[in-house]
């Protein structure tokens, strides 16, 4: 017999049916030739803190944290079941590894093969529960199922035909142990990050703040972009304008020319300028043109385009398209490449066989736009498969995802090419400034039947080169604009690709109408830095990332809208206050570190202590801040820092500040904010105030302009808060 272990029970019931002769048992199906059983996702988590230092602790007991053996870096890394909530392991989490167990270790059962998902936390989900089913936990060893032949299942998608072909292709699990090392890599980084980050700030701040290596960049982009909007000023400025009819068409012509808002007499002089010439239109191109289809789509760009047009939470989007994958409509969804691979041309070629017969003009097509192995890591873009679901049985969202993904792969594939006319008019005024018109018109629709044209067709009015056109300029008032919140598209573009934020900004700021299609944009540098490892996460862990910053408050999500929350203010603030420096270069590099161990060019241990080094770092730097040491600590929640200046009462740390305990019942409305300015006010500096009426001087606040200035704290002279103090 062989024991094929799947990732999820959904998996193994659609790989026992695709077996055939499928019989249920007690957590697990008996088929022909094999025991087909499963995990649920992760059944191992890595051991906590105290299970290396030897504490000892009351199972289930809330554990209270202390600095004492912080940073903590284990020798060896191990796990152990998974614990829920309440600290203990759930039932259900046991039997089913035992279930695992048993069935691992029967004398029948001579070969056992990894079914996880195809990617690098499925590769270790299963992995995990081989090495601990035969008695190693540690995770360095080599793998040995005592004697047994070890396999892998690798699914591009949950088909029958898929399955039935990898279970008579199956590979050697030792192909796949640089994957795993690249996965035990991430679960080691991120442990090392998390825990003890977690720890440190949490005691620091008296307040629980999720600090780990992806999270915290995410919140970062958010909480720096809102700031830019909070703080932004808007600056006035007269741009020269001409709106005159030529021919009974508006000529609307827009100055490059910017001149400052108190200059008006300038700005009129200028527009004097060009009216005192003639404008002749000085050349006309039109060029027929082939416009080029979207690409296939990856995860994100996929949740981009639902998110921008559906308003669809990356959460729920990715919740679909895994069901989706699960009944085997579509393709491995947690990709992110936009491209299919070589061998896959004759599935495509099926595919298409279907979906035209669904009605749609498609046709095979071998194309580099399409087919590029160069551009593919471990997973295709996501299509359709051969089975079609039964429309009237998805949900409205379902249909939505579904359709989109299909008309998608029918554009890419249509028959009938899309045509235009492009058109480019110059128009000259005098030898002062060249102006020029652009416009499309589309000539025979093609894909665009299918999938929507964002090319801003727009109607030129019927000029010819020598044409004199009427002109009239004049001043116009207008006013710089703040930047723009992120949405799930910019942020995901920007996560993608963190490094080049400048120039998407620029590209955002641009009044042409956006191109999410692709078409003649260069990509290479994007799949560099996706195959390179500089992305911010991955396809498959953003969401759930992204999900857990919302769940705890540090950033909000609206329609397709993403704010900063207080908490996040907090979280981002308080690790500046505490000199715990971990932006996107840190996290990238070590995104780095994980793809060199999956290529095979370093060792697990090598890219830990990478990480190590790192957050010793990181340490030391909160250590020795330049500040006192009393200016980094915030105290916790209830802490008593002395008597209040106003009713005598005691003033305590309060989730949001400091405040008096006399509010409730004398309504006392002493208080200081936890953040002033954007810097956070530690417990010592709050006493300090209440003792002597003064704080210490207070470096690092920013004002509305963005500047940064010290300043001294003093009471107010009605003693009910705290106001700046420039003097000395
Ligand atoms: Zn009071």
């Amino acid at each position: 017999m062989k024991l094929i272990i799947a990732e999820k029970p959904s998996l193994a019931r659609n790989i026992a049916a695709a077996i055939g002769n499928a019989k249920k048992a007690n957590g697990y199906i008996v088929c022909d030739g094999y025991i087909v059983t499963w995990a649920f996702g992760h059944l191992f988590s890595l051991c906590d803190i105290e299970d290396y230092t030897g504490k000892e602790t009351v199972p289930g007991a809330p554990r209270k944290w202390s600095m004492e053996g912080l940073p903590c870096y284990p020798e060896t890394f191990r796990f152990a079941l998974r614990k829920g909530e309440n600290g203990l392991v759930d039932d259900g989490v046991r039997q089913q590894f035992e279930t695992i167990k048993a069935l691992a270790h029967r004398e029948d059962v001579d070969t056992v093969i990894n079914a996880g998902d195809a990617d690098r936390e499925g590769e270790i989900i299963v992995r995990i529960c081989i090495m601990n089913a035969f008695g190693n936990n540690t995770g360095t060893g080599k793998l040995d199922a005592g004697g047994r032949q070890l396999k892998r299942l690798w699914l591009p998608d949950q088909t029958p035909e898929t399955v039935r072909s990898a279970l008579a292709d199956l590979k050697d699990e030792a192909d796949y142990e640089n994957l795993a090392g690249e996965g035990f890599a991430r679960t080691y980084i991120d442990w090392l990050y998390g825990v003890n980050l977690t720890r440190f700030a949490t005691i620091k701040t008296g307040r629980l703040l999720r600090v780990g290596r992806v999270i915290v960049p995410i919140v970062k982009a958010i909480y720096d972009r809102d700031m830019a909007i909070r703080y932004f000023k808007p600056e006035k400025y007269f741009g020269i304008v001409s709106q005159e009819e030529t021919g009974g068409y508006v000529v609307p012509l827009t100055s490059k020319l910017k001149i400052p808002g108190d200059e008006k007499a300038k700005a009129e002089a200028v527009c004097a300028r060009y009216n005192a010439e003639k404008a002749f239109v000085t050349a006309k191109k039109t060029k027929k043109d082939t416009l080029k289809p979207g690409k296939l789509y990856s995860l994100s760009k996929l949740q981009n385009v639902l998110g921008k047009k559906y308003k669809m939470p990356m959460e729920k989007s990715l919740e679909i398209v895994q069901k989706l994958y699960e009944q085997g409509y579509l393709t491995y969804p947690r990709t992110n490449s936009e491209y299919l691979a070589s061998a896959e041309k004759d599935k495509v070629k099926k595919v298409l066989g279907v979906v035209a017969k669904l009605g749609y003009d498609v046709a095979f097509r071998d194309d580099k736009n399409i087919f590029d192995d160069s551009k593919i890591e471990s997973h295709s873009a996501i299509t359709p498969t051969y089975i079609i679901p039964d429309k009237t049985k998805l949900t409205p969202d379902e249909l939505t995802v579904y359709s989109t993904v299909m008309r998608r792969f029918a554009a890419v594939f249509c028959r009938e090419p899309c045509l235009a006319n492009r058109t480019e008019i110059t128009v000259s005024v005098g030898k002062l400034e060249d102006f020029v018109l652009k416009g499309t018109v589309i000539v025979q629709k093609g894909w665009m039947k299918y999938d929507d044209a964002s090319t801003g067709e727009k109607i030129l009015p019927p000029l010819e080169k020598g044409d004199e056109v009427n002109i009239n300029f004049k001043p116009v008032e207008k006013e710089t604009t703040p930047p723009k919140h992120y949405t799930i598209e910019t942020l995901n573009n920007y996560l993608k690709n963190p490094f080049r934020e400048e120039k998407a900004k620029a590209a955002e700021n641009d009044a042409q109408p956006a191109q999410d299609d692709g078409y003649g944009t260069d990509d290479a540098e994007e799949y560099r830095m996706i195959l390179e490892g500089l992305e911010l996460g991955t396809e498959a862990t953003r969401t759930g990332i992204i999900n857990n910053a919302i769940k705890s408050k540090y950033i909000d999500l609206k329609k397709d809208v993403y704010s900063i929350l207080p908490d996040g203010e907090f979280l981002i603030e308080s690790l500046v206050a505490m000199k715990i420096s971990m932006d996107k270069h840190k996290t990238s590099e070590l995104g780095r570190v994980l793809k060199r161990i999956f290529h095979g060019e370093m060792q697990i241990g090598r890219g830990i202590e990478l990480a190590e080094q790192q957050i010793t770092e990181v340490f030391e730097g909160a250590k020795a801040v330049a500040a006192p040491e009393t200016d980094t600590d915030f105290g916790s929640v209830g802490d008593v820092v002395g008597k209040c200046p106003v009713c005598g009462k005691d003033v305590v740390r309060t989730f949001f500040g400091y405040g008096c305990t006399g509010f409730r019942n004398s309504g006392c409305k002493f208080s200081v904010s936890m953040i002033i300015c954007r810097r956070v006010i530690s417990k010592a500096n709050v006493k300090m105030l209440l003792e002597t009426g003064k704080t210490s001087k207070i470096t690092g606040f920013t004002s509305k302009n963005g500047k940064t200035f010290d300043a001294f704290l003093k009471l107010s002279d009605d003693k009910t808060k705290a106001v700046f103090d420039f003097d000395r």
